[in-house]
């Protein structure tokens, strides 16, 4: 999905607040309604101030767009962020489905919209993980344990005992949906809903289950098994799609996002999918190169100094660091070199360095040189 820029669609700027947010959303929702609206476009344009809407209406869904360019953070599994599909399902014609903010907005408006609430997707479970380095790294399969509402089994959900004794709903005839008419500030309009009576079912309940006391649903223990992938960071949320709770009547299942917090390694620094570390090495390996062993994700490896190595050269070790997800490539390691002389230096020594000073003038130290030159035309 191409990145859209919600606010330059609301009108409003970056760093907008919640009120200033809601009421472009509102200006904007009443001009291009489609009841109101009957321009070709104004459809359209309304299904995308509402999927705007959708995203930076909601601290959360914001942030992780403002951080990622998306409402669901990172993406891991190839669906992208599709999730607006399911909630605008039917296109311009498919209105009834976002009732949680259109009901909001009528009855602001003062219409009676408010009354007929129906859950057309089940509440997102939102929980946290922590996870050491090297599960991060590597990845994890991780039981998470929660309790959440599903359909009730025992009845598919109907409410009636054994999913069998009901009848058909006085109100719709069956049908689920209703028309409703409303009076709003620009007149009346019908509007057609999900029927309040049945809750889009189209039944009545005679006898009700027994498993769920009629609700069709019941909130039950859940042990879901969380793939963790490879190269995931510390802040990252992994969602699993209709994982959360289901709804309280006809509909789609919530989400269930898990946020990840990660340990930090004793040595590697992460920046994204590279690590980097500072290491220590003497002085003369600088100066006369030589081997060192330097640590991995996974073991260990000898990297070779080259003579006359400045403190503070970047080794780059390719393909060393993280796995880059969604991807078989990795990141690097980066091993910054830090030349450490020794502190206490015997008299035998410092003859020793004597000497070796004594063997090179300042051409032998061009950044010096440049340096000094700098300074004595200040
Ligand atoms: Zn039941
Ligand atoms: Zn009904």
């Amino acid at each position: 999905m191409p990145n859209k820029d919600y606010y330059e669609i609301l009108g409003v700027q970056k760093g907008a607040d919640a009120d200033e947010i809601k009421s472009a959303y509102r200006r904007l929702a009443k001009k291009y309604h489609p009841d109101l609206n009957k321009a070709p476009e104004a459809a359209e344009k309304f299904k995308e101030i509402n999927e705007a809407y959708e995203v930076v209406g909601d601290e959360k869904k914001r942030a992780n767009y403002d951080q990622y360019g998306s409402a669901d953070g990172p993406q891991f599994s190839g669906g992208g962020a599709g999730g607006f599909g399911d909630f605008f399902g039917g296109g311009a014609g498919g209105f009834g489905g976002f009732s949680d903010i259109f009901s909001d907005i009528f009855s602001a408006f003062g219409g009676g919209g408010g009354r007929s609430r129906v859950n057309q997707r089940g509440e997102d479970i939102n929980v946290s993980m922590r996870l050491s380095f090297d599960e991060a790294v590597f990845g994890v399969e991780k039981i998470i344990s929660l309790s959440r509402i599903e359909t009730c089994t025992k009845c598919s959900g109907t409410g009636a005992k054994n999913g069998k004794e009901f009848t058909t709903c006085p109100d719709c005839h069956g049908a689920g949906r209703v028309r409703v008419q409303q009076n709003t500030m620009f007149g009346t309009t019908i509007r057609e809903g999900v029927c309040p009576t049945c809750g889009g079912s189209g039944k009545k309940i005679k006898e009700k289950c027994e498993e769920c006391g009629g609700k069709g649903y019941k909130k039950v223990p859940a042990e879901i098994h969380v793939k963790v992938p490879a190269g995931i960071n510390d802040g990252q949320t992994i969602r699993m799609r209709g994982e959360g709770n289901s709804p309280l009547g006809q509909g789609t299942n919530g989400d269930l996002n898990i946020k990840v917090t990660v340990a930090q390694h004793p040595i590697f620094k992460r920046v994204d999918c590279d690590l980097q570390f500072d290491m220590f090495v003497p002085f003369t390996t600088c100066l006369l190169g030589g081997k060192v062993e330097v640590p991995l994700t996974k073991g260990k490896m000898t990297i070779d100094i080259p003579e006359g190595t400045q403190s503070g050269t970047v080794m780059r070790l390719k393909g060393k660091g993280v796995k880059i997800l969604n991807s078989n490539k990795y990141g690097d390691m980066l091993v910054t070199i830090k030349s450490e002389p020794p502190k206490n230096l015997s008299r035998k020594a410092k003859e020793l360095l004597r000497e070796i000073e004594n063997n090179f003038d300042d051409s032998d130290y061009p950044k010096y040189r440049d340096f000094k030159n700098k300074i004595s035309k200040l």
